[in-house]
């Protein structure tokens, strides 16, 4: 296994119409697409940055995973996102040298893209998504 680059980034905010002038205003860069994930209880805008993404994450329910991200941490970085040729086989190799996963097989996440997230406690704190096409 081996990522070919860092697929994206990303950053809960509490607010989506509230974060993106910064990204647009100072930082120069165009949201070019909106999306929410239902399953992910997210609305999400992207960002491109060379071969890299820029997610803001925005929680449409407190009960959801970038809502409680938000009440116990604030606003940051969430997730860091490692594109891989294939996600499925990716999960099963970390698993296989004793990685903890929270998803044991790929899901379907932003952009249509197979997702699959490890577990924090197994990644010495960084919450480590798997993203790709397979
Ligand atoms: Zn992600």
């Amino acid at each position: 296994m081996k990522p070919t680059h860092i697929e994206h980034i990303g950053i809960a905010v509490k607010s989506l119409d509230e974060s993106i002038p910064f990204y647009e205003k100072i930082l120069g860069l165009k949201c070019y697409g909106f999306e929410e994930v239902r399953d992910q209880k997210v609305k999400t805008a992207f960002f491109i940055v060379g071969q890299t993404k820029i997610e803001l994450l925005e929680s449409t329910s407190q009960e959801g995973p970038i809502g409680k991200f938000l009440e116990k941490k604030g606003q940051g970085i969430h997730h860091i996102a490692f594109a891989m040729e294939h996600v499925g086989q990716a999960l099963k190799e970390a698993e296989e040298k004793g990685v903890k996963l929270i998803d044991n097989t790929p899901r379907k996440g932003a952009e249509g893209l197979n997702i699959g997230f490890l577990h924090p406690k197994a990644t010495h704190g960084v919450l480590i998504e798997f993203c790709g096409k397979k």
